[in-house]
């Protein structure tokens, strides 16, 4: 057996297309703020990344880039001006933050309906609840993946290796307001094979490259793989053991090319539904 593979670059590109077309019947283009503290290489090229994909679709990326000396209460007061200004629709704050700087008290300073990564507290209460929200991108992509290759999901035993309050647990969540069976794996779960034999869906997000081997996968289980490590090789590998999974899996995300770029097209759909949530 061989699994289907979830292309999501294809699937990303395609929401990306049609975001463009929901941005061109916009009165203006939807403005995103990133806020980032300057010294993270990593953190340069996903601002590079997103401003190519708003430039694509019609969105304007507006840069604040603050120095390694910034206080935190010139970070919080750069988001709640940012908050206040009516010409930005979608904020974001690059995370993690140097030393000496606290997220929660910044993110505290994001307006919630400008909250297009979906880490306040408000989205993650919205969440919690099941009420419409900003969800966060990641989670919200592996979900979009699922539902394009309509991948049952309502009554499916489906564990979530990884309770990160980004990934894991938001990934749980949405799908058990998709009605699946939902069991959340962390690293003091015993017995992580046993619980995971169990998943007709498996999710991975725990950034430990090979965590999730063949004997863990059922015939026939959907596997989606969060996970961004980088090998000895400098190869980008998942959480999944790729090749030896889709031997057995019925369905399988690669890395690169499955759950990354959907998170991308995620944040470009928070930005509409931002934009459009900010007008009257
Ligand atoms: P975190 O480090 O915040 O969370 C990792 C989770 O994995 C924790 O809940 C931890 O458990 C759990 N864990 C660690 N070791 C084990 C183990 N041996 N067995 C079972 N569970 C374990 O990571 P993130 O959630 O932020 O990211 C997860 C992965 O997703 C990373 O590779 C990251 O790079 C990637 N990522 C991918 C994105 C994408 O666009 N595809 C976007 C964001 C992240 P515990 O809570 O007990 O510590």
């Amino acid at each position: 057996m061989s699994a289907m593979i979830l292309d999501g670059r294809a699937v990303a590109k395609a929401i990306r297309e049609s975001l463009r077309a929901e941005i061109a019947a916009l009165p203006r283009p939807p403005s995103l703020a990133v806020v980032q503290v300057v010294g993270d290489a990593a953190s340069d090229r996903y601002v590079r990344s997103i401003r190519t994909m708003c430039e694509e679709a019609g969105a304007v990326l507006v840069s604040r880039t603050l120095p390694d000396t910034t206080s935190q209460a010139t970070l919080e007061a750069t988001l709640a001006d940012l908050s206040a200004d009516s010409s930005v629709d979608g904020i974001i704050l690059q995370l993690p933050l140097p030393a000496g700087l606290q997220a929660d008290p910044a993110v505290a300073q994001i307006n919630p309906r400008k909250d297009v990564d979906g880490i306040t507290p408000y989205s993650a209460g919205l969440l919690m609840l099941g009420q419409p929200g900003l969800r966060p991108n990641t989670p919200a992509g592996g979900m979009q993946l699922l539902k394009h290759y309509n991948i049952p999901i309502v009554g499916q035993r489906v564990v979530v290796v990884g309770r990160s309050p980004i990934v894991g647990r938001p990934m749980a969540l949405l799908l058990l307001h998709e009605h699946a069976t939902v069991t959340i794996a962390h690293s003091r779960t015993h017995n992580l094979a046993e619980v995971v034999r169990e998943a007709q869906i498996v999710i991975a997000a725990v950034g430990k490259p090979g965590l999730i081997s063949a004997d863990m996968i059922q015939p026939g289980a959907t596997v989606i793989d969060f996970g961004i490590n980088m090998a000895a090789n400098g190869k980008m590998v998942g959480d999944v053991d790729y090749s030896s999974v889709a031997a057995i899996a019925g369905a399988i995300t690669p890395v690169p090319g499955g759950t990354g770029p959907m998170t991308n097209a995620m944040l470009l759909r928070n930005l509409v539904q931002a934009a459009r949530n900010e007008r009257p």
